[in-house]
């Protein structure tokens, strides 16, 4: 399942905005667009999500999964189709010779931060760090 991969790195490149941005809070919500033909199952990332986020972004961080079409090129009857699912058929006429197009997007979209005043910003838990054995 490399949708534990993506969500690892879709978590790391959370932080890092939040971090380039100075924003410091809760991550209440994240939007990310999933297109067909990115090889993403939506539904293996959400489980993905699941188990990896509390730990990285605190616990009911709401994701939101958002698919783009792609477009389906017809080379039998030239109709030009919009699909959401991968697929290889064309939906006007059923023919196999059809090309694809777009879709391959998996895009962190949008963040929404419950941001946190820095001056009463009090750490419940400072970081954990193992000391350092020689
Ligand atoms: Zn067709």
């Amino acid at each position: 399942m490399h949708e534990v991969a993506l969500v690892e790195s879709l978590l790391e490149s959370v932080h890092e905005q939040l971090r380039d941005a100075g924003v410091v809070g809760r991550v209440r919500r994240l939007d990310v667009v999933i297109g067909p033909l990115s090889g993403v199952v939506p539904e293996a990332f959400r489980f993905a999500f699941e188990v990896l986020s509390p730990e990285s972004l605190g616990p009911n961080c709401e994701l939101v999964i958002h698919t783009t079409p792609a477009r389906c090129h017809c080379h039998s009857c030239g109709a030009v189709s919009q699909i959401v699912e991968l697929t290889y058929v064309c939906p006007a006429c059923g023919s196999h010779e059809v090309r694809l197009e777009g879709g391959r997007e998996l895009l962190l979209q949008s963040i929404e931060v419950d941001e946190e005043q820095p001056c009463d910003d009090v750490p419940a838990e400072p970081p954990s760090q193992e000391p350092n054995r020689l």
